[in-house]
């Protein structure tokens, strides 16, 4: 059995190489800050499996350098199979007009560089559907979606796929867009916990094998 963490972030080495022996053999690694990027990088490596995800998390954009953006680019054009993320809105966290301006960017950067971004969104969908609805050709992962069946329909329109840590959810995302995340090592804590997670749901292995590679190659 081969299982994906499609979202997580950095750790030490011995976290993802224990994981990876119980089967967890893709892990997209996110950052936070751009502090992250190369790190995530090197993680690569080290372990197999790695997909970087470059990007700013919208509780740390008050923290931004002021080149962010730039070296973003700059990243991506170094690392062509780099991701983005995360990036999203967070309503219940500060500099909410801030986190706006700095997703939109990291949008537009992701549609010129033909990037996937992985989207972390709380309590802020009509914002989010104004936003993305600008780059319809971006396509996203939804990480912890927490969204309802009216959200879900609305973000199938943007082709998006979705990532959950638990059941809350699962009945209103289509069958061929789910994937399963830890979000470690917040969340779950640890991407060993894959296999128990696929099974306390009840989940179909070679589904959501099949829902990650449609991710990474759809185009
Ligand atoms: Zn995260």
């Amino acid at each position: 059995m081969i299982y994906c963490d499609a979202h997580c972030h950095l750790m030490p080495d011995d976290v993802f190489l224990n994981a990876h022996n119980l089967g967890v053999k893709t892990f997209f690694v996110n950052s936070t800050t751009p502090d992250d990027w190369l790190r995530i990088v090197d993680l690569g490596r080290r372990v197999l499996g790695v997909h970087v995800c470059a990007g700013v998390h919208p509780w740390f954009v008050d923290a931004l350098p002021p080149d962010w953006n730039r070296r973003l680019e700059r990243f991506l054009t170094d690392y062509p199979d780099a991701m983005i993320g995360e990036i999203g809105l967070d309503t219940t966290r500060p500099f909410y007009p801030l986190q706006k301006r700095v997703f939109q960017i990291c949008l537009d950067i992701a549609s010129r560089y033909r990037r996937k971004v992985h989207i972390h969104c709380v309590k802020a969908w009509d914002d989010l559907f104004e936003i993305l609805g600008q780059y319809r050709d971006v396509q996203p992962l939804f990480h912890r979606f927490s969204g309802d069946e009216v959200i879900v329909q609305k973000l199938r329109l943007f082709n998006a796929y979705f990532s959950v840590t638990n059941g809350r959810v699962i009945n209103v995302i289509p069958d061929n867009r789910l994937l399963v995340e830890t979000d470690a090592p917040d969340g779950l804590k640890d991407p060993a916990r894959i296999p128990e997670l696929v099974r306390s749901l009840h989940l179909d292995v070679n589904y959501l094998q099949q829902n990650l590679e449609l991710f990474l190659y759809d185009v």
